[in-house]
C-alpha cells in the first residue's frame, strides 16, 4: 500500500499556516515531475478547474501558477522586485495603505511562503519526497490610509544625527532600513534546514515539516527583533517617542 500524501489544504503555505491534513480536498501542488506540455493532462486539467472553482476566477492566474508552474505576473505583485539569498527569494512587495487601527504610521512586516513538502510512503514508510520548494521571504511595507510615506518618521532609523545630516527622514527611509534589516538578517543567519527524509514514518515525516514551520515562525521573530533594535531603538527611540504620546510601551532593551 502506498499514497502520495501532500500536507496541507494549499499548497502554498505562508509562515505560521498550519499545516493541517484532510481539511480540504483541494492539492494544488503537482506530483514530483515534469509538466507543460500543451495538452493538459486528465489530471491537471481537473485540479486546476478545482482550483479556480474554489479560488475564484481573479485567482486563476494563481491556480496556473501552482498548478502547472506558470509564472505569471500577478495584479498585486506587479512592480515587486525581488533578490536572491541562497535558496530563499527575497520578494518585496509594492506599498499598500489601508485603514489599520494597528498601525501608526507604517509597518513592514517579513514573512515566508513556500510550496509544502509532499511525500510518497510505502505501507508506514517514506520512500520519496519532495522538500519545501520555491521558498520566498516576502517583505510587505503597508501605510495607515492617508500618511504620505514623505512624511518624516517619529522614531528610530530618520532621527539619528548621521541620518539627519543626510536628509534621510522620511517614514518611507525608516521602513526600507526594516526592509534592508531583515535582508541582511537572512544573509546573516542561516536558513532553518528541512529535516524530512527517506526511511521516515509518516508520522515522523509529519512531525518534520510541522518542525520546520516552527523552526520558521521562530525565524521570523528573531528576524524582526533584530529589526526592532537596529531601526526602531536608535536615534529617538520608539519608546520615548511612545512615552512623549502618553504611551507607556518598552520594546527597546533597557540600558
Ligand atoms: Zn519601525
Amino acid at each position: 500500500m502506498g499514497g502520495y500524501r501532500i500536507p496541507g489544504p494549499m499548497c502554498r503555505v505562508r509562515n505560521q499556516a498550519e499545516i493541517d491534513e484532510g481539511t480540504s480536498a483541494l492539492t494544488c501542488t503537482p506530483p514530483p515531475g515534469v509538466i507543460g506540455t500543451r495538452t493538459l493532462p486528465y489530471r491537471e486539467a481537473t485540479e486546476l478547474h478545482e482550483c479556480i472553482k474554489i479560488l475564484g476566477e481573479g485567482n486563476a492566474a494563481y491556480c496556473r501558477r501552482e498548478i502547472l508552474g506558470i509564472r505569471e505576473s500577478l495584479g498585486s505583485t506587479r512592480s515587486s522586485t525581488s533578490l536572491r539569498v541562497g535558496a530563499v527569494e527575497v520578494v518585496f512587495m509594492p506599498d499598500n495603505f489601508r485603514d489599520d487601527p494597528d498601525i501608526l504610521g507604517g509597518k513592514t512586516r517579513p514573512s515566508i511562503d513556500y510550496i509544502s513538502p509532499g511525500f510518497h510512503h510505502v505501507v508506514n514508510k517514506v520512500d520519496r519526497y519532495t522538500g519545501p520548494k520555491e521558498i520566498r521571504l516576502i517583505i510587505q511595507t503597508t501605510y495607515k490610509l492617508g500618511i504620505n510615506p514623505k512624511d518624516p518618521s517619529g522614531y528610530g532609523r530618520g532621527t539619528t544625527s548621521p541620518d539627519r545630516s543626510a536628509g534621510n527622514t522620511s517614514l518611507a527611509f525608516h521602513e526600507q532600513c526594516h526592509g534592508e534589516d531583515f535582508v541582511q538578517y537572512l544573509k546573516d543567519h542561516s536558513f532553518p534546514k528541512f529535516e524530512g527524509r527517506i526511511g521516515l514514518t509518516v508520522s515522523q515525516f509529519r512531525q518534520a515539516i510541522h518542525d520546520w514551520s516552527a523552526a520558521l515562525d521562530m525565524y521570523l521573530k528573531d528576524m524582526n527583533r533584530f529589526s526592532e533594535i537596529n531601526t526602531d531603538c536608535v536615534g529617538t527611540t520608539i519608546d520615548q517617542y511612545s512615552r512623549s504620546k502618553g504611551i507607556n510601551k518598552t520594546v527597546c532593551p533597557v540600558k
